[in-house]
């Protein structure tokens, strides 16, 4: 059309050749029923989590056990006995797909079971599946002579939670009896290190920031202890504590709402910011680049594909079908973040597939047919815990909230991206040999 600007052209050439820029919104419509989708349940699962042992020798104060918080378990006492054990395996390698499989071990604390440990190893090594991989989620307080034996005898992989430098780590995570474990965890890495110096490529550990933490701080912290176990690109998760619901008196000295400016955040993104354009991706210490590369990661590798004519909500994830839980009693969960708010059957009968498509039509109905005129909906990863109350536990709608919290994410990883491209051509290449896992 004459008079259309360069930009108006382009965006016209871009929808009616790419199909970008829909003048009409998806129609939304429902996941396809578990029961339907029977037969992708029989060789997808990649991951099984097992809730081994209820029983944790810490009393770490964020943790929901310990909040004892309405929508799982408190601290039990309850271990999943063997025959539980040998069925939830056994169903895990009848259906285990994708490129690596893996069982977590989970609690509690799961080196209190070490005969279930070893028991699953043993299924594993007889089922002659050499890809499916075992990962201890341990506090790694307890990787004394025996443990660290178990550990490098069976070839585990481990997932170390520790929050940083042992102030902050000491304030949340004590022992039952009050006591300190930051030097218990350090100790127990330096001798499993001793015994079996390839754990090194086995070993991950996973920091959780509550209020008073300082990202800054426990980033060098995690450097510092990289170059002293001799992994200078020691693999840090990390993740905010979730506080929801919880009561002030419960928690260590530092207050709740601690304003997210003093927990170093924006500190740590100035860094990265500055790292990506000048080309010293590689130098930031290992809690910063995970933390801020991931979204950017996610985001890098989006689905580009134009968007159909209807949208199905809801993320990828389908109860039980690539993500299982299991708890210590055999039931089946979507996974351990979601407590108990869902059962999906049981590891002795198998997946109850009436209780699969309540949930897919329950999480349909709870947002509310809010979707199609969101602007995040290709980009959304909320997952069925936004249907529980924190406080109350109970399951109902999707707040608005949550779906603000999701935008409010999104929105934050555009400015990082907008503002990386604006510094220069390269700020994003560390980007480029990146991949989702
Ligand atoms: S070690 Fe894990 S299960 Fe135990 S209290 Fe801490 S967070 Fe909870
Ligand atoms: S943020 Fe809320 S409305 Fe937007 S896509 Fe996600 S669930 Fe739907």
């Amino acid at each position: 059309m004459a008079g259309d600007s360069a930009a108006e052209q382009e965006i016209r050439e871009a929808r009616d050749a790419l199909g970008l820029f829909r003048t009409q919104r998806p129609r939304l419509a429902p996941k396809r029923q578990g029961r339907e989708r029977r037969d992708e349940y029989l060789d997808r699962l990649s991951q099984l989590t097992l809730t081994l042992d209820e029983r944790c020798n810490l009393r770490c104060a964020y943790c929901p056990h310990t909040l004892a918080a309405s929508w799982t378990r408190p601290h039990g006492d309850r271990q999943m006995s063997s025959d539980t054990v040998r069925a939830a395996v056994g169903l895990f390698l009848d259906r285990a797909g994708g490129e690596m499989p893996s069982i977590s071990l989970y609690g509690g604390e799961p080196l209190l079971a070490p005969g279930l440990i070893r028991l699953v190893a043993q299924m594993v090594r007889d089922s002659r599946r050499p890809r499916v991989r075992i990962v201890l989620d341990t506090n790694g307080t307890l990787l004394d002579d025996t443990m660290v034996e178990l550990v490098a005898e069976l070839g585990l992989h481990l997932q170390v939670s520790l929050d940083g430098p042992e102030a902050i780590h000491d304030r949340w995570r004590p022992t039952a009896g009050g006591r300190p474990t930051h030097a218990a965890v350090l100790a127990g890495m330096r001798r499993l290190l001793d015994r079996d110096p390839a754990v090194a490529g086995r070993l991950r550990f996973q920091a959780t920031l509550a209020p008073g933490s300082d990202m800054m701080e426990a980033d060098s912290f995690f450097g510092e202890l990289g170059r002293e176990l001799g992994i200078p690109d020691l693999p840090v998760g990390a993740s905010y504590a979730d506080l929801e619901g919880a009561d002030d008196a419960v928690l260590p000295s530092t207050p709740l709402g601690t304003p997210p400016a003093e927990d170093g955040w924006a500190r740590a993104r100035a860094a990265y910011v500055e790292a990506c354009a000048t080309g010293r991706h590689a130098d930031l210490g290992p809690l910063v680049r995970s933390w801020f590369d991931g979204p950017l990661i996610r985001f890098y590798h989006r689905d580009t594909r134009p968007l159909g004519e209807f949208f199905r909500p809801g993320g990828a994830c389908a109860p039980g079908l690539r993500r299982l839980h299991v708890g210590s009693d055999g039931t089946l969960q979507p996974c351990e973040r979601v407590g108990t708010a869902f059962g999906l059957g049981d590891v002795r009968r198998g997946f109850d597939f009436d209780a699969i498509d309540r949930l897919e039509r329950d999480w349909f109905d709870a947002l509310g047919g809010r979707c199609a005129d969101c602007w995040a909906l290709r980009h959304c990863g909320l997952c069925f815990s936004a249907m529980i109350d924190r406080k109350t536990g109970r399951v109902g709608a999707v707040p608005q909230v949550a779906c603000e919290s999701v935008r409010e994410g999104f929105e934050e990883m555009l400015r990082l991206w907008v503002e990386l491209l604006a510094r220069g051509p390269h700020a994003l290449d560390h980007l480029k040999d990146s991949s989702v896992s």
